[in-house]
């Protein structure tokens, strides 16, 4: 089978690691891919709809994967569909899901699926009379994408206010905060569940946690993911169960309800609180850098798994029983303004696996292409022993001007881990 993988990411690296290990796989192509992937790179930005739908036809691509959420919001999977090609991927109205916070929180609102309360609002006064009626902390979140900058987690009212304010009168996000959504601020550990979804057809992945925060403790600026590590170790009794069958399920069940079948990655980013699992968001796609670490313990040939969601059979999902940790190594800066074209050291380890992201080669090796450069992962018996392995491959950038990486990944859960 010849497969196509749409994106330049971790995620989609990954992804491509994956199927490079199943014999069941004739070609890979990475449109546009990055310096790492294991595939025949194609010179055609994730956007250009016309140009990526040629080449799978003239290639024969038999399974194409579309890994960011842009051109799904763009609608690439319809125009793939349209084209008589096999793809993986929500279309443009399921994709909504994770383009619109409004439309999703309406989606939890009119199904009962347990969220935060909130109200949406195009117009600053009613939205800051909201905000001052019920107090801080309260979440203040633009509706459309804003590259995951545009949720404000006021722990003040005037914060709340100024966002507020921001969004709606300044248009800090364009299009995307044309409306806003305020919400409850919600306290407890976050995870995250994806599932393999197929209309009413829901196939759960294994749980991961990631870390958002550019600096160590939780501190600093969000970023795309700092490290990620799965399954999590320390969630209450039955929340998996209830993340599935209250969460994932119905929320499958709504959109097909809506006339927005959903098909691809659903991706449910979850909070536990006193009150059990609760939805922080969507998303339409496979998580980054959640992806890194869900994928490695997958025993499946990952290209059987897709072909048999879009063809209506259970995959019967196998995980390896361990755990997978890794840690993102990003260019300094990042995620605000940091140089490119620094030299990358890449070395091999027996223990560690190396999955690229902003890389591009030069003639004297690996250079740096983006915010976040690497991950560096590794598969263990349990956390504890893969945080290890991977810290101690790190060491190597450890001095280096160009790099920083946070040490504390997975910490908070390898005592959990260890009882
Ligand atoms: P992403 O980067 O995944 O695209 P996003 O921009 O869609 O993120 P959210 O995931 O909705 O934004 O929120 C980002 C972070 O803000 C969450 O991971 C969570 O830590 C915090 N957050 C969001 N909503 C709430 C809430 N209701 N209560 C407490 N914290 C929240």
């Amino acid at each position: 089978m010849k497969v196509m993988v749409i994106g330049r990411g971790g995620r989609e690296h990954s992804l491509i690691q994956t199927l490079a290990k199943s014999e069941g796989v004739s070609k890979l192509y990475a449109a546009p891919g990055n310096a790492g992937v294991e595939a025949e790179r194609v010179a055609i930005p994730e956007t250009d709809q016309e140009k990526l739908v040629a080449f799978a036809k003239e290639n024969a691509v038999d399974l194409t994967i579309v890994g960011p959420e842009n051109p799904l919001l763009e609608g690439l999977v319809d125009r793939f569909e349209e084209a008589g090609l096999r793809v993986f991927g929500p279309s443009k109205a399921a994709a909504l899901i994770e383009g619109s916070k409004h439309f999703a929180k309406k989606l939890m609102a009119d199904y009962d699926i347990p969220t935060a309360a909130y109200e949406a609002f195009t117009e600053v006064e009613p939205a800051k009379a909201y905000i001052r009626e019920k107090g801080a902390p309260i979440v203040v979140k633009a509706d459309g994408l804003a590259a995951g900058k545009g949720v404000v987690v006021a722990q003040t009212l005037d914060e709340a206010l100024d966002a507020a304010e921001e969004m709606l009168v300044n248009g800090q996000f364009g299009e995307a905060s044309r409306e806003i959504v305020v919400e409850e601020f919600l306290q407890g550990e976050e995870f995250s569940l994806m599932a393999f979804v197929n209309g009413r057809d829901v196939y759960p992945m294994i749980t991961a946690r990631d870390h958002k925060r550019a600096f160590e403790g939780d501190r600093g600026p969000n970023t795309g993911g700092m490290g990620a590590f799965a399954p999590v170790p320390n969630l209450e009794p039955g929340a998996y169960e209830f993340a599935v069958e209250s969460i994932l399920q119905p929320t499958a069940d709504a959109m097909v309800s809506e006339g927005r079948p959903f098909v691809g990655i659903l991706y449910a980013g979850l909070i536990e609180t006193n009150e059990g699992p609760k939805v922080i968001e969507f998303n339409a796609r496979f998580g980054d850098p959640e992806t890194q670490v869900v994928l490695p313990l997958l025993e499946n040939n990952l290209e059987q798994v897709f072909v048999d969601v879009l063809e209506g059979r259970n995959p019967k999902l196998r995980w390896k029983d361990a755990t997978c940790a890794g840690v993102v190594v990003a260019s300094k800066g990042y995620p605000g303004a940091y140089e490119k074209g620094r030299p990358v050291p890449v070395l091999d380890s027996g223990a560690t696996f190396t999955v690229h992201a902003g890389t591009e080669v030069s003639e004297d090796g690996y250079v740096s292409n983006g915010g976040r450069v690497l991950l560096v992962g590794s598969e263990a018996a349990n956390l504890p022993v893969a945080l290890e392995n991977v810290y101690d491959h790190l060491q190597q950038f450890d001095g280096n001007k160009d790099f920083f990486y946070r040490r504390d990944i997975g910490l908070s859960s390898v005592t959990a881990s260890m009882s």
